[in-house]
C-alpha cells in the first residue's frame, strides 16, 4: 500500500462558478472513521446546481458518488481492511427521529448532515484525492465485488435514488408509464421499470436518447412534441390512460402534460424539480375529483442499498453503458460544464483519477 500524502489536490468550490483545483490537507480520520483514496466520482445534477446558482456557502468539496479504496482504519472500525475498494454512500438517516419513523429518510436532520468530506463544510468531497468517511456514513458503505469496477461503485447512489422514486409507484406488471426525459436518471428509470415488467413510454428532444431509450427497455420512444402521443398512450393502455409518469427533467411542460396523460388515480412523480420558487398553474381537479398523485422523491434511501448492490453488481441492472464520458480530476470543472449542457452523445459523466 502507498504512503499517505500530507497534502492532496481537492477540487474546491470558492463561489458561483468558480471551481480551483487546490492543495489542501489530506483528512484525518477518528477512531470511528476511515480514509477513503478516491477512484472514480460522478458528476450529479444536484451539485451542477451548488456550483451554478451558489446556493449553499463556500468553500466546499463537492462529490457524493464515490467509490475508491480504503487506505486508512479508524481503531475501532470493524468489518472492513485495508484495500477495500467501496463505493460511498453520504447521506444516512438516524432511523429513530420522528421522520424516519414515517420513513421520511430523507426530512431526518442527521441524513441532511453530509458525513463525507475532504475538508472545509463536508459536502461529499469526491473531487478530492481523498475522503474521510464519518462514523455515521459506516452502514452506508458498500464492497465492490473483484468482477466490477470502480464505475460500477460510484453509480449505486443514482441507482438507489431511482429505485427509490419507483418504490414510491403503486405500479403492477404489464401496466403503463412514461418516463419524461432520457439523461442518465430517465435512462435508468426506464430500465428499472422495463425490468419490473412494465410498458414504458420514453420521452427526449433529442433522437440519439429515444434510441437508448429503445436499447433499456422503453415500448415505445417519442419525442414530448409528437402529434400521436395521446394515441399512442391510450393504444398502450386499452384506452385507460396512464398508470404513472416521471418527470425526470426540469421541465414544466413536462408535469402538465403528464397530469393530463395518467388515468384517474395515475400518480406523477417529480424526480428532477428541484428548484425553489419555480411554480406553475396545475388544475387542482385533477387531484381531487380524478384522484390522480402528484408524489415527489429526493435523494436516496441507505435501506435500499443492499437491493440496489445486487441490482447493478450483477448487472441486472447494467450501468456500464450510461457512462460515457470520464475526466481526469484536474478538469473536473470541464466535467460539470459537459454534464451542465449535454451534447447528444453524453450521458453519464465521471471524474476517473484511475485514467491517466
Ligand atoms: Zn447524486
Ligand atoms: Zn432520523
Amino acid at each position: 500500500m502507498q504512503k499517505i500524502p500530507n497534502e492532496m489536490q481537492a477540487v474546491v468550490y470558492r463561489g458561483v462558478n468558480d471551481l480551483r483545483v487546490e492543495t489542501v490537507p489530506v483528512p484525518r480520520i477518528g477512531a470511528n472513521e476511515l480514509l477513503v483514496k478516491v477512484a472514480v466520482c460522478g458528476v450529479c445534477p444536484t451539485d451542477i446546481k451548488k456550483i451554478q446558482h451558489g446556493t449553499v456557502s463556500a468553500p466546499r468539496v463537492f462529490g457524493h458518488e464515490t467509490a475508491g479504496t480504503i487506505v486508512k482504519l479508524g481503531t475501532r472500525v470493524r468489518g472492513f481492511h485495508l484495500g477495500d475498494r467501496v463505493a460511498l454512500h453520504h447521506h444516512i438517516p438516524c432511523l429513530t427521529c420522528h421522520a424516519c419513523r414515517h420513513r421520511a429518510f430523507a426530512q431526518c436532520l442527521q441524513y441532511k448532515r453530509t458525513g463525507i468530506t475532504a475538508g472545509f463544510e463536508p459536502a461529499g468531497g469526491g473531487y478530492a484525492e481523498y475522503v474521510r468517511v464519518m462514523s455515521c456514513c459506516l452502514p452506508g458503505v458498500v464492497k465492490i465485488p473483484a468482477r466490477n469496477s470502480f464505475l460500477e461503485g460510484a453509480m449505486l447512489e443514482p441507482v438507489n435514488t431511482v429505485l427509490k422514486g419507483v418504490n414510491r409507484l403503486a405500479v403492477q406488471p404489464g401496466d403503463c408509464v412514461l418516463v419524461a426525459g432520457q439523461g442518465p436518471i430517465g435512462l435508468l428509470f426506464t430500465k428499472l421499470l422495463a425490468l419490473r415488467g412494465l410498458k414504458v413510454i420514453a420521452t427526449d428532444l433529442l433522437d440519439t436518447r429515444l434510441k437508448l431509450a429503445r436499447r433499456h427497455g422503453a415500448t415505445r420512444a417519442v419525442r414530448p412534441d409528437a402529434a400521436d402521443l395521446p394515441v399512442l398512450v391510450q393504444k398502450l393502455s386499452r384506452s385507460r390512460g396512464l398508470d404513472a409518469a416521471i418527470i425526470a427533467v426540469p421541465v414544466d411542460s413536462a408535469v402538465q402534460q403528464a397530469l393530463a396523460l395518467v388515468r384517474g388515480g395515475g400518480q406523477v412523480l417529480l424526480f428532477a424539480h428541484t428548484k425553489r420558487g419555480a411554480v406553475c398553474p396545475v388544475d387542482f381537479s385533477a387531484v381531487c375529483v380524478d384522484e390522480k398523485d402528484l408524489l415527489g422523491s429526493y435523494s436516496a434511501d441507505v435501506t435500499l442499498q443492499p437491493e440496489v448492490a445486487r441490482l447493478v453488481f450483477s448487472r441486472r441492472l447494467d450501468v456500464r453503458g450510461l457512462i460515457t464520458h470520464r475526466f481526469p480530476l484536474a478538469q473536473t470543472a470541464d466535467a460539470v460544464a459537459l454534464a451542465a449542457r449535454p451534447e447528444p452523445d453524453s450521458l453519464k459523466i465521471v471524474v476517473d483519477q484511475t485514467a491517466k
